[in-house]
């Protein structure tokens, strides 16, 4: 599907009702390589008869496959998980290709994570039961219809199979908008269910803007539940287009996680660990924990620490194995994150490393941002309280325990975080009060059986594990 020339991939057609068609509309998106500020591919920017199409093929599909035995559903699931592996070289490439994450890790995070993902959700459907009893009342877990997945760039594999592989496991048909941003790899996961023979309309894709696409999706009567990724902003206006339908939104949103490090804990661990959670795909990770909370008479220490650890991160190309940091999504990204870190400077952030200027062994052309490490950052500032998206470590020191806590807390976020002491009792009674949906101990590792999802402006609903299934299913109880 995809044509390779001259470095460009174009791919217009869309894939509704099981076969790839062309677009209703002439309309096209240009796709960047971030690395090089060149246009590197065109895609269709579907038109609202597109996503009526793809919605009706996605509800006449839904009853056939809604009713089938859950265990054909998981072997789909696989086959997917499969179909990705078999092209992983492919799919790497892509994705380093339009997102500008370095290849090596988007490997490991673009790509084994969404394999695991769609093979986790096959093993619970086979083994989750449908239906449960209470006394004389049989209650049955059913499908909740159509579900419109919306996607953002920076994770895109990743966000697609923790959507797709929930929605399809319980029963749902689903209605895919990939971001417009880093669409390219996709079109390979569409090849792939085209490739299994998995039944007609159960899975339609339809690319597009926002605005044009993703706005006709939830507001569509024939959609049951919205299930979305991307920024806070563009969550709240889903919620309220969504609204006079009633249909069901989940939202998983922006983030400001802290990481506190209490006076007793290993400096060097946690600060090199916050270092490379804050840096993951040049600081485009919703979970980033971008602001480093530290006791003030170690500052200096841990200052050092965390300078000393960023030098590792060589920004360059993405396809040179020696980066580990890319360039960001976008040109606009780019300019956002410079100025978000002038200001900061403006505002009487000590500036530690980096800073706005670009690169000087890299030609320019990419987006390229410095890893910048800004400390004695005011907990009530621009830079503490935005979601920067971009390579930047804000440090902010507090006196007391009951301070570092408020520091913490004072956020319009509340997605992730983390919390270091030696002490492991009190690190646990600590991270119990961190209004945030996910919070690692110690380091504790990211899992995908544990629920995901945010508080406050992070969002609503869950992704991941059984609680991520459960979301797009509702429950039917018959009484005696
Ligand atoms: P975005 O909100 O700009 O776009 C996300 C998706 O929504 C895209 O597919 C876009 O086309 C679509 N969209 C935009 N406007 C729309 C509208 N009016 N109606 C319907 N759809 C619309 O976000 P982005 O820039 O792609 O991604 C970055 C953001 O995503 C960051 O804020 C990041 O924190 C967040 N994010 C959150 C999580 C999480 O799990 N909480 C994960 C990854 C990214």
């Amino acid at each position: 599907m995809i044509i390779q020339t001259d470095m460009s991939l174009i791919n217009k057609k869309l894939y509704i009702g099981g076969r790839w068609i062309d677009s209703e509309s002439k309309a096209t998106i240009d796709v960047f390589n971030p690395a090089t500020g060149k246009k590197i591919a065109e895609i269709a920017n579907g038109s609202k008869a597109d996503v009526l199409k793809a919605v009706h093929s996605a509800r006449q599909a839904f009853g056939p496959w809604s009713e089938k035995d859950p265990v054909l559903r998981a072997q789909f699931l696989r086959k997917i998980a499969d179909g990705l592996q078999s092209r992983s070289e492919e799919i790497v490439d892509l994705i380093s290709l339009d997102v500008g994450m370095p290849r090596k890790m988007a490997k490991i995070m673009q790509l084994g994570l969404p394999i695991n993902i769609l093979n986790y959700y096959a093993d619970l459907v086979e083994k989750y039961s449908f239906e449960e009893s209470h006394g004389d009342a049989r209650v049955l877990s059913k499908p909740l219809g159509v579900a419109a997945c919306i996607t953002p760039w920076n994770y895109p594999l990743f966000q697609i199979a923790a959507k797709v592989g929930p929605a399809l496991g319980s029963g749902c048909t689903v209605v895919l908008k990939p971001s417009e941003v880093a669409p390219l790899a996709t079109f390979v996961f569409a090849e792939i269910i085209d490739s299994i023979n998995l039944p007609a309309g159960v899975f339609n894709l339809i690319t597009g803007t926002g605005e044009e696409v993703g706005e006709v999706l939830v507001t569509s009567a024939d959609v049951d539940i919205v299930s979305f990724t991307g920024s806070t902003q563009v969550g709240k206006r889903i919620n309220q287009l969504s609204a006079p339908t009633l249909k069901k939104v989940t939202l998983e949103l922006g983030g400001k996680s802290a990481s506190v490090v209490l006076k007793d804990a290993d400096y060097e661990k946690a600060v090199k660990a916050t270092v490379s959670s804050c840096f993951l795909n040049s600081g485009q990770t919703c979970l980033a924990q971008t602001r480093l909370i530290i006791p003030e008479e170690d500052y200096e220490i841990c200052a050092n620490l965390a300078v000393s650890a960023v030098k590792n991160f060589t920004v360059g190309d993405p396809f040179d194995d020696s980066s580990k940091l890319g360039p960001l999504v976008s040109k606009i990204q780019q300019s956002r994150v410079r100025s978000l870190i002038d200001s900061a400077i403006h505002e009487g952030a000590e500036l530690l490393i980096g800073g706005s200027h670009l690169p000087i062994n890299l030609d320019g052309a990419g987006y390229y941002v410095l890893p910048t490490i800004l400390g004695r950052v005011n907990p009530n500032s621009e830079i503490a309280q935005q979601e920067v998206f971009g390579p930047v470590l804000s440090i902010l020191t507090y006196k007391t325990e009951q301070e570092a806590l408020d520091i913490a807390n004072n956020s319009q976020y509340g997605l992730s975080g983390a919390v270091w002491s030696r002490d492991i009792k009190k690190a646990q009674k600590f991270a119990e009060k961190i209004e945030t949906g996910q919070i690692h101990i110690n380091g504790g590792k990211f899992i995908l059986d544990a629920p995901f999802g945010g508080w406050k402006n992070s969002g609503r609903g869950h992704e991941l594990g059984l609680h991520g299934m459960q979301e797009y299913m509702s429950y039917r109880t018959l009484l005696g």
